[in-house]
């Protein structure tokens, strides 16, 4: 969009904005926020506000807290939900030391790097999400219930999808924030929704979802529901996916497609979908970065658990849809919305970076469905499995140098730390499952 400060200081002052919101994600994706009134705006710009790093998740110890906000002008944009009187906008912004150089574990700033680095090799990437939700009641006090407000499938159609006044809500306050909606349907699963953004640069659709998942959630209390992106609510029943559309462009020409090659996809697209599977093991820990994650990638429910790619079918973790062209791309299926988009998009990229650095090539696609085949068969085909828990990818992540170079030390050390703190303390609980199982019979 290219606006300058001054274009914002204008804007805010057209539109009557009484407060600004500087948004960050912490390195879990966690959108924070600070609130200043408009009288503060013109100093924000300057990225003049400070904040205590030491109380943000995975920012800095309490001795080195003071950090700077610098907010991206691009960002601006009105919350439709506040009264037009004394209007609320937002920012969001890159996390500065006080010192003036770059946070090295602000989340926005690693895809930035990364992104730089696809630059230098004269390149862009554009990425389109399709990010899958639940909505569910909530009970007399308020709380999410896991109750699902209808029995639905997929593309039902009133009156059975009685979430649908939620979701056109939801799809008329994304568009008023300038989002560009291509579709919104009901999902496979009773209560699960997806509402599709157009592709854009890495960058804004990193931004786009941090604030997608904040609308959502946002418009379904105004419903009285509760909107989750957690990977799988349910056991049972489809999770939610995080599908990332992806390809590289040159200027106007996207070079994953060449009419004269075999699936006309070129030979960057084939190095860029090699790259994917090689680092997919490690990166797994970042798209898909809780203990819930886990239990979607499971057989059964069009999540993949096998790392191979396909021109058809969707079992696999990466499928080539049939449009060409521009249109040409590569779909990441494992992502889950829960993870950090910022450093989602940020592995993504340098995977498949790396996979053209390296010319590696991928083995042959896989058209058969590979849940049919038996594990010798697997074998035979070398196809893998994705990681099966959070910690066997942390394991993954920690033996896989270029994913590490990607997130930064920084970055590695909180996340690794926070991690361990959440699969031990998973680990030494006692589930309802167990219980079940166990105590009748022993
Ligand atoms: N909900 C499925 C998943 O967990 C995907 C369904 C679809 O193909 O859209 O990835
Ligand atoms: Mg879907």
């Amino acid at each position: 969009m290219g606006l300058t400060k001054e274009d914002v200081l204008r804007m805010a002052e057209e539109m009557n904005v009484r407060f600004i919101r500087l948004q960050f994600t912490d390195i879990f994706g966690i959108l924070k926020n600070v609130a200043i009134p408009v009288e503060q705006l013109s100093k924000a710009l300057e990225g003049e506000i400070q904040f205590d790093g030491s109380s943000i998740e995975g920012f800095l110890r309490i001795e080195e807290s003071d950090m700077n906000l610098v907010p991206d002008p691009n960002t601006f944009v009105l919350f439709p939900w506040k009264p037009k009187e004394g209007a609320v906008a937002r920012l969001i912004c890159d996390v500065y030391n006080c010192d003036g150089t770059p946070f090295i574990g602000c989340p926005r700033g690693r895809l930035k790097k990364v992104i730089a680095e696809a630059a230098e090799m004269g390149l862009f990437m554009n990425a389109g999400p399709e990010a899958e939700f639940f909505l569910f009641h909530t009970d007399a006090d308020g709380l999410p219930t896991l109750q699902t407000h209808d029995n639905a499938g997929y593309f039902d159609l009133t009156p059975v999808d009685l979430g649908e006044s939620a979701r056109r809500d939801m799809v008329l306050t994304l568009q008023e924030m300038g989002f560009e909606i291509e579709a919104s349907h009901h999902e496979v699963a009773p209560g699960q929704h997806e509402i599709d953004f157009k592709y854009n640069d890495a960058l804004t659709t990193a931004d786009s979802l941090a604030t997608f998942r904040f609308v959502i959630r946002t418009v379904a209390q105004r419903h009285g529901l509760h909107a989750s992106f957690m990977p799988k609510p349910i056991f049972g029943i489809n999770g939610s996916g995080m599908h990332t559309h992806q390809s590289l462009f040159k200027g106007e020409k996207n070079i994953f497609h060449d009419p004269n090659s075999p699936y006309e996809l070129s030979e960057e697209a084939i190095n860029y979908i090699a790259g994917l599977l090689e680092h997919a093991p490690a990166f797994t820990a970042i798209t898909n970065p809780t203990i819930n994650s886990y239990k979607r990638l499971v057989p059964g429910y069009e999540a993949p658990v096998y790392i191979a790619w396909s021109q058809r079918n969707r079992s696999p973790l990466v499928r080539i849809p049939a449009r060409r062209g521009t249109g040409t791309r590569i779909e990441l299926r494992s992502p889950d919305p829960s993870c950090n988009p910022y450093l989602a998009l940020t592995v993504m990229l340098k995977a498949g970076l790396d996979g053209m650095k390296r010319k590696l090539n991928p083995p042959e696609p896989e058209d058969r469905n590979i849940y049919a085949m038996t594990a010798e068969e697997r074998l035979e085909r070398k196809i893998f499995s994705l990681p099966g828990s959070l910690e066997e990818a942390m394991k993954n992540l920690e033996n896989d140098a270029v994913i590490l170079d990607a997130i930064g030390d920084h970055i590695w050390e909180r996340f690794k730390e926070a991690k361990k703190i959440e699969c031990d303390s998973y680990r030494m609980q006692v589930h309802a499952w167990e219980v079940e199982n166990y105590l009748s019979k022993f």
